[in-house]
């Protein structure tokens, strides 16, 4: 396949999860072993605040605002909805125009090579001149299932423009179907592999292998290649002739990211020049996507550093966080329905973080749908504007009692922000390292999840003293 105008990379970001549990800690719980870790996100984090973090970190790398992004692709398994505004929320989230094009692909751990092509052939055709690239997975394995000890979570994303350091080139594709990890219409975990040896010798090594001797002919310097079982990665990356896949390191570090896998084993190899193979697959299909290195992709040295976050959590912490263990008693729901008036008025302020600013005076009033004129001249003009996601702690509590769903300690910090808003926002963590005039940063993350529907909005993260 040729084109006059190949997709090239101009940056690219990774995001994984808080919390990391132990194989041997899962093997623990059902009387086996078990080897290397998972990263596994905290209750506030799923597909969509990962999304949202990867693609932050590429965007910036690559120097682009998010309002010169003409299209969006993205790549998960399983959206926070099953229908639903999900690509929208995440536009949202990350400042997108409202003209945004793009397209959400999902339903296996195949869909992130999907967006990698469809964004690729988005820039090849013209029809987007800067292209977002997400992929990103949280899946919720059966317990007690094999899959439970490999079953990570994370994004990374790329972004594509006409000019860049790095080139989409060969690619191909094979499509045959066979069923491996999938979950029934209605199931809510993910079913393991069947049978592993029959999986292994008539699904995944010839489909991969179908896809890596198309390759062949290129000379490849890293590979990113599958390991759903934590042996057969190694399996693929000999017999292409490689010492080990740069994935492998990845795999150790966090597990099988599903959707995100292929493109979280390859962006951080993206930081020397030559050709990165990125092989994913699932849902009977497998994907091989040649990268052309020609310098290092602003963001790879910064994605490498990810996988070694994370703070150690127990099997039990895992299964509550992914609602496999939930308290008995009563719980508070959230007194509005999530289509009133309420959400569909802050919708927009909420999810970009939006303040009022005065035309008059140019003060900016917060929440806007709370103070319709200045809160400093009266002014009754107030335009829309994106706030600083920088800022220091005004004031703040810590509260030791919170009603289920809610866990406490959970901080709430008064926060005056760069641009001279002031904000009332939850912090992550336990409050110990909150203190008045401490730096923070926004994320993105879940409040809650009702009536299936997930909430998200800004946290504020504290800022240890030269960190990145
Ligand atoms: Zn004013």
């Amino acid at each position: 396949m040729t084109s006059n105008s190949p997709a090239r990379i101009k940056g690219v970001g990774a995001a994984v999860p808080s919390l990391r549990v132990t194989g041997a800690d899962i093997g623990a719980a059902w009387g086996r072993s078990g080897r290397d870790q998972v990263a596994v996100c905290a209750p506030d984090e799923d597909t969509l605040t990962l999304a949202w973090a990867a693609s932050t970190a590429a965007l910036a790398a690559a120097g682009i605002e998010g309002e010169s992004v003409d299209a969006i692709f993205w790549g998960t398994s399983r959206p926070p909805f099953a229908e639903g505004p999900n690509l929208a929320f995440l536009a949202a989230t990350l400042g997108l125009s409202s003209e945004v094009g793009g397209a959400l692909l999902a339903g296996s751990a195949h869909s992130g090579m999907e967006a990698l092509l469809a964004g690729s052939d988005a820039i090849a055709a013209g029809s987007a001149r800067v292209a977002l690239v997400v992929a990103s997975d949280a899946l919720r394995p059966g317990l007690g299932t094999g899959f439970e000890a490999r079953c990570g979570a994370g994004a990374a994303a790329v972004v594509l423009a006409g000019a860049g350091v790095a080139t989409i080139g060969t690619r191909v594709t094979n499509t045959r179907p066979l069923v491996d990890r999938y979950r029934g219409d209605g199931e809510i975990d993910n079913r393991d592999l069947y049978d592993a040896r029959l999986f292994r010798e008539e699904i995944f090594l010839p489909s991969v292998e179908a896809v890596t001797s198309a390759l062949a002919d290129e000379t490849v310097r890293a590979w990113s290649l599958p390991d759903p079982d934590g042996r057969l990665g190694a399996v693929v990356a000999k017999k292409v002739g490689s010492a080990g896949a740069a994935s492998a390191p990845v795999f150790k570090a966090i597990g099988d990211t599903g959707a995100a896998s292929a493109l979280l084993g390859a962006v951080g190899a993206m930081d020397t020049p030559g050709a990165v193979a990125i092989v994913g697959t699932g849902g009977g299909r497998t994907t091989g996507v040649i990268v052309n290195v020609e310098e290092p992709v602003p963001g790879a040295v910064v994605a490498q550093a990810v996988f070694d976050d994370g703070r150690p959590a127990t099997y039990a912490a895992m299964l509550r966080s992914r609602g496999q263990l939930v308290p008995g008693g009563e719980t508070i729901p959230m007194g509005v329905p999530p289509e009133s008036a309420l959400f569909a008025r802050g919708a927009d302020e909420m999810l970009g973080l939006l303040g009022g600013r005065c035309v008059d005076c140019g003060t900016i009033s917060t929440p806007p749908s709370i103070h319709p004129t200045c809160i400093n001249c009266g002014g009754p003009k107030l335009e829309p504007v994106a706030l600083a996601r920088g800022g220091t702690v005004h004031t703040y509590v810590i509260n030791h009692t919170m009603p289920a769903p809610f866990v406490a300690p959970l901080p709430i910090a008064v926060l005056d922000m760069e641009d001279g808003a002031r904000l009332m926002l939850q912090v992550i963590g336990d409050g110990t390292d909150v203190s008045i005039g401490a730096n923070v940063k926004l994320v993105l993350r879940k409040y809650a999840h009702e009536r299936g529907v997930p909430v998200y909005g800004f946290k504020a993260q504290p800022v240890r003293a030269g960190a990145r």
